[in-house]
């Protein structure tokens, strides 16, 4: 027999089509499966061998347990009436990415260690940058540029090392520091997401130094408040050095007023980073662009997540800095191990140098395929039609007497309440998701629990919005 380990092009062929096929049928079934699991804590591992195998086992007995145990066991993403939280939208072009990724098997730490990875993603990042209409102080020709990262949660934490570095010197000058022991602030809306507290807790500074800023009643930041909170942080002798601003919010997608927010940040010298997530994918359409781009010429960061709403698969957060140096002070170690020719010449851009991590995949490829074989014209329109129907959906909400809007719609995004209150609200909730045609989840509006319909699915059509507002009407007779 083959020994198992090497290589063997002829069987990876032949298996790999078979679980292309395995993909290309699971995607088919979606609509006819129940979106939620029906498993209790411990099911899925009690089917599983206590030990691992030793010798071989063919991929047709892997692929019957992963019918078996895996699939009954998972929540349906990717299923058309899948409304939750916000969905995490793939396609064919970018899961095809994502394999070609994984069969070149490069890691792109240094330009050196894989040129083209590094030059397409700077390459598709300006294209990006251009679609969504961001500001030229992002492009890779000035002195900004752009780079994927995981996620947005490791997109606002080095954006907020980077911030430390420029309001401290921390990493690249001890007696910077030494000269600069005051505490240092940062800010967000109490409406902003967990990943910007998280990163204050990891970077050191400490959660209770993020100050949150109240929200009004639509959920945007109130830049009054934020304007108070930092004169009075640095007349006690303390140092605001960060703000972060949300466009779409992620209970409700409320945008801040980034313009604002910008023109008091630049009286502390505060770094701003924009952290739209979410709502970020709809600035490629124009009509939606001018909110969700506003006072980011002032940004010195700006982050999304392609992996949310624009059809390439979980994980891909595009983030731009205005100033690619300061970013890479803060970040960069170069080992002599590391040490190279093109890094010397200060020509080409390590990416190791803007992120936690030293390795990276080759994450450019399945954004560069789903912008290729996809094209801009079909992204826009894919985000049309869930804005479309999202106002179609609210619209029902609105006329029905029993429910109410807690806030209007923002872009997909709709956020309801039955009018009986928030046990009822909850009640509702859970039979819907209990029915297993609809997934959605709920979310916090000012005191009031609210069902968020979050539509942004690959597959998802009119239809399944539509019967998605029947089966929560009916189901609150
Ligand atoms: N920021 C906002 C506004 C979000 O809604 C989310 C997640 O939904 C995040 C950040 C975190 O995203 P990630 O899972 O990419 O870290």
């Amino acid at each position: 027999m083959n020994d198992p380990v090497s290589f063997d092009p002829e069987r990876f062929r032949e298996e790999g089509r078979a679980v292309v096929d395995w993909i290309a049928d699971y995607w088919a079934s979606l609509a006819s499966r129940p979106i939620s699991p029906d498993v209790s804590p411990g099911d899925v591992r009690s089917q599983l061998p206590s030990r691992p195998p030793e010798s071989p086992e063919p991929l047709a007995d892997v692929l019957r347990d992963l019918d078996r145990v895996i699939v009954p066991g998972l929540l349906h993403w990717q299923h058309p009436a899948f409304f939750g939280y916000f969905p995490a939208s793939a396609s064919g072009p970018s899961i095809l990415g994502e394999l070609l990724s994984a069969g070149l098997g490069v890691q792109g730490m240094l330009w050196a260690t894989s040129p083209a990875c590094t030059e397409l993603e700077t390459h598709v990042l300006d294209w990006l940058r251009d679609l969504l209409g961001l500001p030229e102080r992002f492009a890779s020709s000035g002195a900004g540029g752009g780079v994927i990262q995981d996620s947005a949660s490791s997109g606002v934490l080095v954006a907020l090392v980077a911030a430390r570095e420029r309001a401290t010197g921390l990493v690249t000058n001890r007696e910077g520091l030494a000269q600069n022991n005051r505490p240092l602030v940062a800010y967000a809306s109490a409406d902003a997401h967990s990943s910007v507290e998280k990163a204050a807790g990891i970077i050191g500074i400490g959660r209770d130094w993020l100050r949150k800023i109240p929200a009004d009643a639509a959920g945007r930041m109130d830049a009054a408040a934020l304007a108070t909170a930092m004169t009075a942080d640095t007349d006690a002798g303390r140092r605001p050095f960060f703000v972060a601003a949300t466009v779409g919010t992620t209970a409700s997608g409320a945008i801040d007023p980034v313009a604002e927010i910008a023109a008091i940040a630049a009286r502390h010298s505060a770094w701003l980073h924009v952290d739209a997530a979410w709502a970020g994918a709809a600035a490629i359409c124009p009509e939606f662009r001018g909110p969700l781009v506003a006072g980011a010429e002032s940004a010195d960061s700006w982050g999304f997540n392609p992996h949310k709403w624009l059809l390439v698969n979980f994980d891909c957060h595009a983030l731009w800095v205005a100033d690619r140096a300061t970013l890479a002070s803060a970040l960069s170690m170069k080992p002599d191990y590391l040490r190279n020719q093109a890094t010397e010449s200060g020509a080409v851009i390590d990416y190791c140098d803007w992120q936690v991590p030293l390795g990276r995949r080759f994450r450019a490829l399945k954004l560069w395929m789903t912008l290729r074989m996809l094209g801009a014209e079909a992204l826009r329109d894919h985000i049309r039609r869930h804005v479309a129907w999202a106002g179609e959906f609210a619209e029902q909400v609105a006329a029905n007497p029993r429910f109410q809007l807690l806030v209007p719609p923002n872009l997909s995004l709709v956020c309801l309440a039955l009018r009986a209150g928030d046990t009822a609200t909850q009640a509702l909730l859970d039979r819907v998701n209990a029915t297993g045609h609809a997934f959605l989840t709920h979310a916090r509006i000012g005191s009031r629990l609210a069902i968020r319909l979050a539509v942004g699915g690959a597959t998802t059509t009119r239809d399944d919005v539509m019967a998605t507002w029947r089966s929560i009407a009916d189901l609150a007779n």
